[in-house]
Parts: structure tokens; sequence; C-alpha cells
């Protein structure tokens, strides 16, 4: 019998399905957790492929996780797509990034990404985002409905859904609790601007948004004044979140923030002044970040103290 092996692939097509079939292949060979688009399951039957699922004792497909009663054809569509599982496939990248850096701790920290006008992709809650697969994330709309995806959304999916309905250019969220930002947001102070140039570049202004209990509507609502002119906030008594257009950029953002919290605490160690970088060249700086598409930190802010 001959095979084709596209074990590599996520998503099977219906053109890889003909190409198979053309290539008078009788069978093919798909990852057990491959997603086979309905156009190619009607190829299968037009040039009567047999499908064996790797990894399964009898080469079947295992039974899929139940997603919700009210997923519709559409939702299906979006949620399973090949975009869509690109950007799974980020997401849980960007959850590794954040476990292997030590931001995020036990099941704390959240993603999301807007992948439609009302369609927003989120991690799930009480997962540690180490161990985060595509099959586990869950999809909402803006007002926190579940879409699709068998796991519960994270409880501070809220807080996401404030930044996407504030600040229309914020295509991802990433909310973590990477230590030295976190210890600036327990003693209510952000870090000051003119110091780094990279930070300043990425991060602009840092606003302090006020504590509220975490997962609840209070807590999502204390970064609205915040979200459109700052892509990174602090998080009174909790931790941090950063937006941008992509999962991969709000985590670097998360790392800009916390490197220069870092590297600013250390030193005010040294014991001895610290340099500023001069207001005429700072403004270049600001342009620099304009021309990049990010939000110029006017507007409202926190009106944080700045530790200096
Ligand atoms: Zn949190």
């Amino acid at each position: 019998m001959t095979s084709v092996d596209l074990r590599q692939q996520k998503s099977i097509s219906a053109r890889d399905i003909e190409a198979a079939g053309i290539g008078g292949a009788a069978e093919i060979i798909v990852d057990s957790r491959a997603f086979l688009e309905d156009a190619a399951r009607g190829m299968l039957a037009r040039y009567a492929i047999a499908v064996r699922f790797a990894g399964t004792e009898d080469g079947r497909k295992p039974p899929e996780p139940s997603a919700p009663a009210t997923e519709s054809p559409r939702i299906t569509e979006s949620f399973y797509s090949r975009a869509a599982l690109d950007i799974k496939d980020e997401i849980c990248s960007v959850g590794r990034k954040l476990w292997l850096r030590g931001f995020v701790d036990g099941n704390g920290g959240n993603i999301s990404c807007r992948i439609g006008e009302d369609e927003i992709i989120c991690t799930p809650t009480l997962f540690s985002k180490f161990d985060l697969t595509p099959d586990d994330l869950c999809l909402v709309d803006l007002a926190g409905n579940q879409l699709a995806g068998s796991a519960r959304p994270t409880s501070e999916v809220r807080l996401h859904l404030e930044v996407y309905k504030n600040a229309p250019r914020a295509k991802a969220v990433v909310h973590c609790h990477s230590p030295y930002a976190t210890a600036y947001a327990i003693c209510g102070h952000v870090p000051p601007s003119s110091i780094s140039s990279e930070f300043d570049v990425f991060i602009g202004r840092v606003a302090l948004a006020r504590y509220e209990t975490p997962g609840t509507l209070e807590f999502a609502e204390t970064v609205q004044p915040y979200v459109a002119h700052h892509n990174a906030i602090l998080l009174a008594n909790h931790g941090v979140m950063c937006w941008a257009d992509t999962p991969t950029h709000a985590e670097w953002y998360v790392e800009n923030l916390e490197a220069f919290c870092q590297t600013f605490l250390i030193a005010r160690q040294f014991g001895v002044p610290y340099s500023r970088i001069p207001s005429e060249k700072a403004e270049a700086l600001r342009s620099i970040r304009k021309t990049q598409g990010l939000p110029d930190c006017d507007g409202d802010d926190s009106s944080a103290p700045v530790l200096s």
C-alpha cells in the first residue's frame, strides 16, 4: 500500500489529500492531534484514501475534546483555521518563554490574541504556561462568553477584553508576575523614563493601575484609563500587563519592562549618581517610538510616583 506521511502537519487540507491521491496514495499517515479540514474529508472519499493516525494503538483518531454546545460552524472555522493554529502555537511559545524567564508562577499569568472583531483566543485557567498545548486554548467574545475550546478561559480574561475594547490597536495581551516590575507595582511606583534608550523606545512611560481583586470586573476596569496611551501597565500589588500587535511582541515588551526594572535597581545600588538622557536626545527616542506605532504615553496617565 502506498502511504504518504503527513505527520509534520498540524492541519490537513483538501489540497494535501488531492496531491496524495494524484500520486497514487491509498493511505495518509497524520499526527493524532492534526486537524482534518472538512474539504479534506470530502477529498479522502473521492480518492478512496484511508487515514492512519500515528501514535494511536489502532490507527484511529482519539475522541475529540468536547466543545461547548454553542460552538457554531463559523466559530469552528475561525478557531481551527490555519491562521488560528499558527496563533495558538505562538501563544504556547510565549507561555514557555514566560515560564522559562520566571515571569509566571504556578498557574499564574495569561495570554490572549484577538483574531476577529469579536473573537479572542486566550489561555485556560489553572494551567502552567510551560505545559500549554494548542488544544488547551479557548475562544471568547468581547463580552467574555466562551465560544470554543474544552477548557475554561482564564479568570482574568476580562482584563484582556478591557484592553481590546479601549485600545483598538491592541491585538495581543500578556499579563504576568515578573518579579522586578511586580516589585514596583507593590511599592506603588513606576520606573523613570529618560534613563535607558531601549526602555524609552519600547515602553516609554508606565502607568500604574489601582488594586482590585483579580478576576473581578472591577479589576479588569482598573486599566481602562491607561490602555490607549500606554502599552505597559503595572497592576498594583499584583503584576504587569503589556499589549502589542502580536503575542510575541507583547512578551518582548514584558521583557523590556522587566529588564529595565532590574537594571535600574542595580544602578541605584552602586551608590553613585546615575546619568539621564538629555531632553533633546530623549525627544529623538520618542520620535522612534512614534514611528514604531507605539502609544504616545501622553493623555491620561496614572500620575503614579516615579522611583528616581
Ligand atoms: Zn495575575
